[in-house]
């Protein structure tokens, strides 16, 4: 598979041991300006539905669990008429899903038999059950302080839980560190494949829609691939003239850790390291320096859209308005429903707003009370 590095231009084939650029950049596959709709699989509710449009290096996927193909639901939150995508009732209860399937597949295909991965909890829970899936051995790097409902699931399919102390920046150092011991990083944060599978949510909204594009995206953001694969897969959609703009993307952040809502806010073009402070309920956003920030501010910029960062009382109000309508989000997707308020502020009232529920509200600490 060809990939290149945003951050300065090489272009290089994807092998398993090299998991990132020279650079420090993080590989993204090839930007693609076809998309022929009637390759798409009308009988596969799966994100396979777009296999033989993802460009990989296999006809069929060996490793599948089911991710992807969730619904699109009209809900009236913080005064707006939303679209909600509850991207929990994947597989493993996360949005992960997607980009897991992808990123498991290739690893697969190149023969990979041991993994590792570090996460607050939904990407490892993920990655551990694909693995499963997959016969291949995995070791999940998680904060020593990660919800233990999430460290419960990544062990129950078998991987090896390694709980670091301190930040969360050391599980991922942790990880890495692992990689010179034999094992192949199978980083959310980092793999192009994983990049690559979180693009099918926009192919997916756009059927939905009945192949239209939707006027905003609001999305959680810590490493902010599900943002960046809506960038990607709509920019793709446009590329092949099926549309003929971007939705607006609206980044939404914990305030206690914002730090793309700073950089985006003082004019930056990458996202300086922010300072760790009090934890915020919303656990999956607890990211002090996302690998990919000169992307994600370029992704908003581009698409004219905005970062919203919000209080912890404003997030857990939220987790339970979705609640009172039926959907139990874990706070980290409740960010994004609590910035609508500031959402609403600019879009126009007629305007169609996608939110993606990320992750299960039984996944994380209780915190309603
Ligand atoms: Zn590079």
């Amino acid at each position: 598979m060809k990939i290149f590095c945003p951050e300065c231009g090489l272009r290089e084939t994807l092998s398993p041991a090299h998991w990132r650029c020279e650079c420090g950049g993080a590989w993204e596959t090839e930007e693609r300006t076809d998309f022929d709709p009637t390759l798409i699989d009308p009988a596969d509710t799966s994100i396979w539905r777009y296999r033989q449009l993802f460009g990989l290096p296999f006809d069929t996927p060996a490793v599948r669990l089911g991710a992807g193909g969730t619904p699109l639901l009209p809900v009236a939150l913080e005064n707006s008429q939303v679209l909600v995508k509850p991207e929990y009732l994947s597989p493993t209860s996360s949005f992960k899903d997607r980009g897991t399937a992808v990123m498991i597949n290739i690893l697969f295909h190149q023969g990979v038999t041991r993994v590792a991965d570090d996460s607050s909890g939904n990407a490892g829970a993920s990655v551990a059950a694909f693995a499963a899936r997959a016969g291949m051995r995995a070791e999940i790097f998680v904060p020593a302080h990660a919800s233990p409902a999430k460290q419960a699931q990544i062990a129950v399919y078998g991987a090896e839980v390694r709980p670091i102390a301190g930040p969360r920046v050391n599980a991922k150092l942790a990880a890495q560190g692992a990689t010179e011991q034999g094992l192949v990083y199978a980083s959310h944060a980092y793999h192009p494949g994983f990049l690559l599978g979180q693009q099918s949510v926009a192919w997916e909204v756009w059927e939905q829609l009945g192949r239209r594009v939707p006027d905003w995206y609001v999305v959680p953001v810590g490493q902010g691939v599900h943002l960046l694969g809506v960038w990607l897969g709509f920019r793709r959609l446009r590329a092949a003239g099926l549309i003929d703009r971007l939705p607006k993307l609206v980044a939404a952040q914990a305030r206690r850790l914002a730090p793309l809502c700073q950089a985006f806010e003082s004019g930056q073009e990458t996202v300086p390291e922010a300072e760790v402070t009090t934890p915020s309920v919303a656990e999956g956003l607890a990211i002090a320096q996302p690998v990919r920030g000169r992307r994600l501010l370029q992704a908003i910029r581009e698409t004219e859209g905005a970062c919203v960062s919000v209080e912890e009382e404003a997030i857990l109000e939220a987790q339970r308005q979705l609640a009172h309508h039926g959907f139990y989000a874990e706070p980290t997707s409740a960010t994004a429903v609590a910035s609508l308020r500031a959402v609403s502020q600019i879009a126009r009232p007629d305007d169609t707003i996608v939110v993606p529920l990320t992750g299960s509200g039984l996944k994380g600490t209780p915190a309603l009370q």
